[in-house]
């Protein structure tokens, strides 16, 4: 607690769901000390700051963000944005990435997040203590350092807080699926996390594993330079139009001995480039191992509403759900998570929490959702973010979100080729919502 007696929270990341975390914790100064967002780069935008450079930042770190040169968004700007804070009217709804930055830059402007972030800061670890005063007589020990100096020159330091938010981001671990004989690949071996630019592949044969947005996307790149690849992924048969020299096979089984490719029905190729489109890991290397958050087959567990560990309520990890709409996401959970902690929403006992969690997880296993892809919200994501606004007592999102993003998906998956080219004009029904939202506390 502060000396005032407010509450004090420790965000952990300045990417989107950082932010938007603190911009949330802001408005309620009535509840909550100015937070403390910790930041290990120099920038606030975390996945939306492109480095040209892959591998580590000159200070040793693994490099952050995935971001490639030419991407542009894959959601149109007018359900992208945070709710409160709409893109520049003048952009076009599918936005260049550094747009996205220019416009995480400008929400920090409008709710004055700044003076909050302490850039060039690491979190090294997080860990509960018991406490008599402390929300639910908890509390949390953060241990960061300033690493402005470099790794080898840190200096550590720990704070407590009442609460913490965990928006560490979970783009930038590389997952790569086991398979039998890949050493024994000839050519380039790669992960999506280390491409930046098509260039590069102009006129090489590339296996490329994964259809989801990111291999699509990289597909069409490749296909710009004229590449020739091979789409290789587990899901139903692409159906619309495929750019020009990308062809689908089913995935990658095995590598022969001589480094050829092998599919599951059989057919082999050989490959300048096998390419991984396989997305990331989860990792909390900070978090104490006794609060028990585990992570197995994609599913970060056990979190009460994907988002708090039963028995240490106080934490939350933002923004782990995947195929969101990240930025309302992580919009109507800060706003949940306020409400859980100015006891708006009364928690239920650590007990109830814990089969909450196991019946939600036991419903989706039995409407055949593998472990791997629970955390895969998709159309759901606005069924979710509807309980928890009723839960915490907030605006629910207007439908208009649900509506533009879900026309959006459809229209995505029927016109890959050209669905960036679509301007959504509906700016002007959105203006009076956003005032709305704004004034909300
Ligand atoms: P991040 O942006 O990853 O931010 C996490 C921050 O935490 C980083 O700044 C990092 O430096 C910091 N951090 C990590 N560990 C520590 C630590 N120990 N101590 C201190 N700081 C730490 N979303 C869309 O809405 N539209 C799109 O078109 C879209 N395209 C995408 C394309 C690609 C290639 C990728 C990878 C993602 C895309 N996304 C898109 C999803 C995107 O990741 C989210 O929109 C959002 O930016 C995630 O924000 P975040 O804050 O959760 O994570």
């Amino acid at each position: 607690m502060s000396p005032l007696g407010k509450l004090r929270v420790a965000v952990i990341g300045a990417g989107a769901a950082g932010l938007c975390a603190a911009r949330h914790l802001l408005s309620r100064q009535d509840i909550f000390a100015p937070p403390v967002v910790y930041e290990l780069t120099k920038h606030i935008g975390g996945t939306w700051v492109y480095e040209e450079r892959v591998g580590s930042y000159d200070n040793g770190l693994p490099i952050h963000s995935s971001m490639y040169r030419d991407l542009s968004t894959n959601i149109p700007k007018e359900v992208m944005s945070f709710p409160d804070f709409p893109f520049a009217k003048h952009l076009p709804s599918f936005v260049h990435h550094t747009e996205v930055r220019k416009y995480l830059e400008q929400y920090c402007d409008h709710f004055r997040l700044w003076d909050h972030i302490q850039f060039d800061t690491m979190v090294d670890a997080v860990s509960p203590i018991k406490v008599k005063n402390g929300w639910k007589g908890l509390a949390w020990d953060v241990t960061s350092s300033d690493i402005s100096d470099g790794l080898d020159r840190r200096k550590s330091i720990k704070e407590t807080f009442d609460a913490v938010m965990v928006c560490n981001g979970h783009f930038y671990d590389p997952y790569i699926p086991s398979i039998p004989g890949l050493d024994k690949f000839k050519g380039v071996l790669m992960h999506s996390h280390e491409y930046r630019s098509a260039e590069p592949f102009s006129r090489k044969s590339v296996v490329l594993l994964g259809a989801g947005l990111s291999g699509l996307d990289l597909a069409m790149e490749l296909s710009s330079v004229n590449a020739k690849v091979i789409l290789s992924h587990g899901q139903n048969r692409l159906t619309g139009p495929l750019p020009a020299g990308v062809e689908q096979a089913c995935p990658v089984t095995r590598v022969l001995e001589d480094g050829t490719l092998e599919f599951q029905d059989g057919r082999q190729a050989t490959a300048d480039v096998f390419l991984f489109c396989t997305g990331y890991n989860f990792t909390f290397p900070f978090l104490d191992e006794q609060v028990g958050v585990q992570v197995k087959d994609h599913l970060v567990f056990p979190l009460y509403k994907f988002l708090m560990p039963p028995a240490y309520p106080s934490l939350f990890v933002v923004g782990i759900c995947r195929a969101i709409c990240p930025f309302p996401h992580f919009h109507v959970q800060s706003q949940f998570i306020i409400s859980v902690l100015n006891g708006t929403f009364p928690l239920p006992s650590c007990e109830e929490m814990e089969k909450d969690f196991e019946m939600d997880i036991a419903a989706r296993r039995a409407r055949g959702v593998a472990t791997r892809h629970i955390l895969k919200l998709d159309s759901e994501q606005w069924a979710y973010n509807e309980h928890l606004a009723k839960l915490g007592g907030f605006q629910p999102l207007p439908p208009y979100w649900s509506n533009l993003y879900e026309s959006n998906k459809v229209f995505r998956a029927r016109h890959m080729l050209s669905y960036k080219t679509y301007n959504y004009t509906v700016l002007n029904e959105k203006e009076w919502m956003v005032q709305n939202l704004q004034g909300q506390q």
